[in-house]
């Protein structure tokens, strides 16, 4: 509930409710923070028992029955029940087994007082669910609910601190596999297709709650007495076998970490986990049944250091989440961060001992804060912790200050109070809160009493205090036993340090001298791409390097004006290519090959990416796996656009995996030398059945906006922003955000920012969380747009 300003009407009419200790609860859409404290002050001991029949044929519809009992400590309000879903998808309510006269107002099937009785209740529903966020697709679905979509699909009370049990049953079709956060009970022949009853669920947040069913293939391993599953969809024979003991170890050694580390065995039933193809994010940690994007884990041959750090990292992190979110959870999603730093923290200290080749202070560095600038330097920046007055805006929680800065933090945070007494910080913080909720303050408390340090002031400087300045001000970062390159702020850099001896302080510099770059307090653009190409040329570090070929591909496409950019061009390729045949381990060949095929401009350049890509030309100890090819093609049919048609057509003959010939189906037109199929393609976005496979959409909208194309489809910023509204209710948690990197990201004219700029001025009224967003994605576009403009000024070019 919103509080606004209150007549004195209202005023009286309130103060004699409270009088008589009847608040009147209204109705909104969403879950109101009102209505989640109010519930859970009232409602306990909740179960749900919840059959759905899934039909093969995705347009037919998917109906169910939930039964929920629980327990109810005051009978005097209406019981409001989540279902974001139109009224006639209610067919049928029962309350204490007779027909209720409930109302279907706002999202909420609202089931009278009249008919509730104080201790047990139990409300039955038939109804026909949601598929918003069932994940639909020809030959499977899956569900993700996270952060309040649970109620998309069906009735429920769908909050984080109201955990519940649930009996899952899913009628399927013949043929079909499905996991559930439970074991399998048993399977037998319907009606409708073959019956799954699952056994009871163990005690869970709604959005928690999950299932995956479909043409999946099973794997079962038993590693060192621990029962796992694995459902995958993947063709490739060869890639399957090459990863699949790796993924299953990795598990392995992140469960044993997090037992002796948190001295609580594995809390939950049962363990497994589903490869999902093109999955909207890395992972998702539902209790017993992660989900995961299935190229994150099936590693194409010769992967990178980074891509195998990132493998591990990931599954380190879902399966920390086992007890940090799952175990203990956030008592409302204001604090998902602190389950999101959790895990992240626990995922470095279980991977970091697996890669003893790495530096994984420098690993620290590369991953965390140059994604925790790209936000807290914007103008739209957010604090770690944020106001959330209704679930239905939980998804803009989410973002780089989450996943970035607050691992900064809780680094310092530890060297602040020393590794042991943090970990008996931890330690007791989930003994307290097992299967139960807590908030930042709370554990802050536990923390504070182990240190000697005012823990609150520090976390409010952290913690609820917006951008880089307030922390560089009041702290001294550097002063935490961890030394310079770990300042945070905008940080003064030398350039002679790109040669110092010390690999992280050569990424400390990297980045500092980036951002000073941006903004304006360091070099120019053309002086530092001079730099970063010594850097390539010397480097030997992959991931400095790696950091230095995301740097020089950014300023060389978004930061030149296209002039300085046709001069460079020749220049880069050479040096590019060059060093990639200097380099023998395959994967700095990979990465260097891949920057070169993503900057090549001239005939030249690119006619010898595509001799690489198309096979034509081989180069040794290169391996290019499908998706790299299908990314190289991507890049290339845009810069080629009178081949574009063939570079498609031979793409789509060699690529074997289903799902990415779907894929490539979907964003064929999006790379079309041809404006007015573009043109058609970018407006059929805006029918949200067009956007269902996120990941497919931004790949599209990243050719659409390439930089060389950015003249023909600047026309597509003000339709893209006025449809941000629609794609934070529709779309996924980061999908609104990642929608706008990818719209803006690339442009740096001066009509662009005016558009942005226009854009929020017309709507002072505009939803401040996504305001921010915009502000947070355009931040790049303003300052490109001034850095170009200040070398067309002084440059006589
Ligand atoms: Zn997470």
């Amino acid at each position: 509930m919103r509080v606004g300003p209150l007549s004195a009407t209202l005023l009286i009419i309130s103060g004699l409710m409270a009088s008589c200790g009847k608040a009147p609860l209204t109705i909104d859409p969403g879950v109101s923070l009102a209505l989640a404290k109010h519930r859970a002050a009232t409602i306990s001991g909740i179960n749900y028992e919840l059959s759905l029949t899934i039909p093969e044929e995705l347009d037919e519809t998917i109906e169910g029955r939930v039964n929920i009992t629980f327990e109810l400590g005051d009978a005097s309000q209406p019981l409001q029940l989540d279902f974001r879903e139109s009224a006639d998808r209610v067919r049928s309510v029962t309350a204490n087994g007779d027909e209720s006269d409930y109302r279907f107002i706002d999202e909420h099937l609202v089931v009278p007082a009249t008919e509730l009785v104080i201790g047990h209740n139990e409300v039955r529903i038939d109804f026909t669910a949601g598929s918003s966020s069932l994940n639909r697709n020809p030959e499977f679905l899956y569900t993700l609910f996270v952060p309040d979509r649970a109620r998309t699909a069906f009735p429920l009370f769908d909050q984080p601190d109201l955990k519940a049990t649930f009996d899952l049953e899913l009628t399927i079709p013949a043929g079909w596999t499905a996991m559930a956060n439970a074991p399998l009970d048993d399977v037998r022949e319907s009606e409708n297709g073959m019956l799954h009853r699952f056994v009871r669920s163990d005690l869970i947040s709604s959005y928690l709650f999950s299932f995956v069913a479909g043409k999946f293939e099973t794997v079962n391993r038993n590693v060192d007495g621990r029962q796992m599953t694995m459902l995958h969809r993947e063709t490739d024979k060869e890639k399957l076998a090459r990863n699949v003991d790796e993924i299953f170890s990795l598990h392995a050694t992140a469960l044993d970490w997090l037992e002796e580390y948190t001295g609580i065995d594995y809390p939950f039933d049962k363990f497994g986990f589903a490869l999902i193809p093109d999955f909207q994010y890395g992972g998702m940690e539902h209790v017993g049944a992660i989900q995961y994007n299935a190229s994150r884990l099936l590693l194409d041959e010769a992967p990178s250091d980074t891509r195998l750090l990132g493998r591990a990292s990931l599954i380190a992190h879902e399966t920390a989440h086992m007890w940090f979110g799952d175990l203990v959870t956030m008592k409302w999603f204001n604090d998902v961060w602190t389950k999101e730093v959790f895990a992240n923290f626990m995922a470095a200290k279980i991977v970091n001992p697996q890669f003893p080749d790495i530096n994984h202070d420098l690993n620290f560095l590369v991953r965390h804060y140059p994604g925790a600038y790209s936000v807290d330097r914007t103008a739209g920046a957010n604090a770690i912790r944020q106001d959330l007055p209704n679930l239905n805006e939980a998804g803009q929680m989410y973002g780089a200050i989450i996943y970035n800065k607050a691992p900064i933090m809780m680094r310092k945070l530890e060297k602040l109070i020393g590794e042991g007494r943090f970990r008996e910080g931890v330690r007791e913080y989930l003994a307290a809160f097992s299967f139960g909720n807590a908030t930042w303050p709370e554990l802050i408390e536990i923390l504070d009493g182990k240190s000697t340090e005012d823990l609150r002031a520090w976390s409010d400087t952290w913690v609820h205090t917006p951008g880089r300045d307030a922390v560089e001000s009041q702290w001294d970062t550097s002063a935490e036993g961890e030394g310079g390159p770990f300042r945070y702020g905008l940080v003064p850099a030398d350039i002679a340090d790109l040669e110092s001896p010390d690999e992280v302080v050569r990424a400390a510099t990297l980045i500092n001298l980036y951002e000073n770059l941006l903004a304006r307090t360091g070099p120019g653009a053309v002086e530092y791409l001079q730099e970063l190409a010594g850097v390539v040329r010397r480097e030997d570090n992959e991931l400095v390097l790696e950091r230095a070929l995301t740097q020089l591909r950014t300023i060389y496409w978004t930061l030149l004006p296209q002039e300085a950019r046709d001069e460079f061009a020749p220049v880069l390729e050479q040096v590019l290519w060059e060093t990639m045949l200097r380099h023998e381990e395959r994967s700095k060949r990979k990465i260097l090959f891949e920057a070169f095929a993503a900057i090549a401009l001239t005939p030249d350049g690119l006619a010898r990416a595509r001799d690489v890509w198309s096979g034509a030309t081989s180069v040794d100890a290169l391996s290019l796996g499908e998706n790299d090819l299908i990314g190289i093609a991507q890049s290339l049919a845009v810069r080629l656009p009178d081949e574009a048609k063939t570079i498609v057509e031979l793409q789509v003959a060699r690529t074997e995996n289903p799902d990415n010939l779907r894929k490539l189906d979907f964003i064929a037109p999006s790379l079309s030398a041809d404006p007015a199929v573009r043109n058609e393609f970018f407006a059929s976005l805006a029918d949200e059945v067009n956007r269902s496979t996120e990941s497919w959409v931004l790949e599209a909208l990243a050719n659409l906006h390439h930089p060389v194309r950015t003249a023909a489809s600047e026309r597509y910023i003000l339709p893209s922003l006025e449809l941000l509204r629609e794609i934070q209710v529709t779309g996924d948690i980061f999908f609104p955000k990642r929608w706008l990197d990818a719209t803006l990201g690339n442009y740096n004219s001066t009509s662009a920012a005016a558009t942005v700029r226009g854009f929020l001025d017309e709507r002072p009224d505009y939803n401040t969380q996504l305001r921010m967003k915009i502000l947070q994605a355009a931040d790049h576009l303003f300052r490109a747009r001034s850095i170009v403009q200040s070398q067309r000024r002084t440059d006589p070019r």
